[in-house]
C-alpha cells in the first residue's frame, strides 16, 4: 500500500497522493508546505531593505502625483528627504572613511485635516515597500498614566513587519495629530502637563535613534511579556497636525520682523490668507512643541487647503480616484457607469457647502451610488448613467450628519 512519505498517512486516507522518484506526498502535505514556502518567501522578500529601488527625487514627486493632488511643497520636500533618508541608510552599511554623518530627516506636516498628510506618508511607504504605521499621538500618555506608552508606536511597526525587526527598523512611522501634545503655552515655567511635554521627551529618544525595548503585544496588559529591542535610528518618522490657529503664531513673526525694517515693502509680499506657506521652526515652539522635538522634525513642510479645483480633481484623477473605484466596481457586474459631467462639480459644491473637505467626497459618492450597488446586480440592467437631478434625489434624503466622517 502507497503511504504519503512526510505524514505515513495511507493513500485511502489522501484526497490525492502523488508519486515521487522514491516516495509519495499527499494532499495536506503539500498545502502545509506550500503555506510554509509562502511564508519563507514573505520574510525573506517582502521587506527586503536591501531590494528596495531608490528612486531620484524627481521620479519620487512623480509617483506622488500619481495618487496626491496638489501639495507641490510638501511633495518637493518630502521626496528630497525620503531619498535623503534611504541614501543614509544604504551608505551605513558601507564604510566610509571620513567622518561626515548624514543626518536623520524626520518631516514634519502642517495642514489642515483632511488635505493628505496620511496620504503623502502611506504613499511613501507604498512606493519603497517598507513596514508603516500611522499612530494617534493623542493616545499617548507618559508611562504611568492611563493611555497607551510611548513604545507602544513601535508594538504596530513590529506588528505589520510581522515580527521581522531588520524590517521594522528601517520603516516609516507617521504620527498622527502631533499638535495635540503641545504643551499649552510657550512659556516654560507653566507648569507642567503631563500630556504634553512628557509625552514630547518620551517621543524624543524615538525620533532621535536609540534602542527601545518594545512590547510585542503592546499595552500594559501583559506585564510578563518579553521585550524586543529596536533600533529607531533609521525608521522613518512623518509627523502631521493641523495646528489649528498657528497661522496667528506665524502673523505674529511675520509682523514683529516687519516692523522697524522696511515694513512696507515686506508686508506687500506677505500672503495673508495663506501664512503657512511661510511656516518656520519658530512657530512650532511658540505653538508648544519642544525644541529638542523640533530639531528632530528637520524637515518642516506644510499642506494647503483644498480649493474646489483640487477637490474635483481628487475625485478623478489619482490611481485610485474614488470615480474610477466605482467604474471598476459596476464593471466587474458588467454594467457601464457613466457620470454626467455636472455630477463632480455637484459632489464638490455639496462637499464645500457641508464643509467635510476631500474626506467627505467619498461619503456624498457612497450616498449617491448606494441604491445602484444595491439593486443593479440583481437585475439585467447593464448600463447606468448617474445624472445631477439623479444625485440630488439620493443626496436629498441623507442628513448631513451622516455624511460628516471622523
Ligand atoms: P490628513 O492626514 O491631512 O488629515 P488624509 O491624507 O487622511 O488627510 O486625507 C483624507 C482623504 O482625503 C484621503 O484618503 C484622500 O482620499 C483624500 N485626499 C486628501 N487630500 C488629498 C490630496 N491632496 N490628493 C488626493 N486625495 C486627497
Amino acid at each position: 500500500m502507497d503511504k504519503c512519505s512526510f505524514c505515513g498517512r495511507d493513500k485511502k486516507d489522501t484526497n490525492l497522493l502523488i508519486a515521487g522518484i522514491s516516495g509519495h506526498i499527499c494532499d495536506s502535505c503539500i498545502e502545509q508546505a506550500y503555506e510554509i514556502v509562502q511564508e519563507e518567501m514573505k520574510k525573506n522578500s517582502e521587506f527586503d531593505v536591501n531590494s528596495i529601488k531608490l528612486l531620484k527625487p524627481v521620479e519620487i514627486k512623480k509617483f506622488l502625483d500619481s495618487y496626491v493632488i496638489g501639495q507641490e511643497d510638501a511633495k518637493k520636500f518630502i521626496s528630497v528627504a525620503v531619498y535623503n533618508h534611504y541614501k543614509r541608510l544604504m551608505q551605513s552599511n558601507r564604510r566610509e572613511d571620513d567622518d561626515i554623518e548624514i543626518e536623520k530627516s524626520n518631516i514634519i506636516l502642517v495642514g489642515e485635516t483632511g488635505t493628505g498628510k496620511t496620504l503623502l506618508a502611506r504613499t511613501i511607504a507604498k512606493m519603497l515597500h517598507v513596514p508603516f504605521t500611522i499612530v494617534d499621538a493623542t493616545v499617548l500618555t507618559e508611562a504611568g498614566y492611563v493611555g497607551e506608552d510611548i513604545e507602544s508606536i513601535l508594538t504596530r511597526l513590529l506588528q505589520v513587519a510581522d515580527y521581522n525587526v531588520e524590517a521594522a527598523e528601517k520603516g516609516i512611522v507617521f504620527i498622527d495629530e502631533i499638535d495635540k501634545i503641545a504643551r499649552k503655552g510657550d512659556n516654560p515655567s507653566i507648569t507642567r502637563d503631563v500630556s504634553g511635554e512628557g509625552v514630547q521627551q518620551g517621543l524624543l529618544k524615538l525620533l532621535e535613534g536609540s534602542v527601545v525595548n518594545v512590547p510585542p503585544q503592546g499595552g500594559r496588559k501583559h506585564p510578563d511579556q518579553k521585550m524586543i529591542p529596536v533600533n529607531t535610528k533609521n525608521i522613518l518618522f512623518i509627523c502631521g497636525g493641523a495646528f489649528d490657529g498657528i497661522d496667528k503664531k506665524i502673523a505674529q513673526r511675520l509682523n514683529t520682523k516687519v516692523v522697524g525694517y522696511t515694513a512696507t515693502k515686506n508686508t506687500e509680499r506677505i500672503e495673508r490668507d495663506n501664512l503657512l506657506q511661510y511656516i518656520a521652526p519658530q512657530d512650532l515652539k511658540a505653538y508648544g512643541l519642544i525644541p529638542e522635538i523640533i530639531g528632530r522634525l528637520p524637515v518642516l513642510t506644510y499642506l494647503h487647503p483644498l480649493d474646489r479645483t483640487a477637490l474635483r480633481n481628487i475625485l478623478t484623477e489619482p490611481k485610485n480616484a474614488i470615480i474610477k473605484q466605482y467604474l471598476k466596481l459596476f464593471k466587474i457586474d458588467g454594467i457601464e457607469l457613466k457620470f454626467e459631467n455636472d455630477v463632480m462639480d455637484y459632489i464638490v459644491d455639496k462637499a464645500i457647502e457641508f464643509k467635510l473637505g476631500a474626506r467627505g467626497l467619498r461619503s456624498i459618492c457612497e450616498h449617491i451610488m448606494i441604491d445602484a450597488m444595491y439593486e443593479l446586480p440583481s437585475t439585467a440592467t447593464n448600463k447606468i448613467v448617474v445624472s445631477k437631478k439623479y444625485a440630488e434625489e439620493k443626496l436629498e434624503k441623507v442628513s448631513v450628519k451622516k455624511l460628516k466622517v471622523a
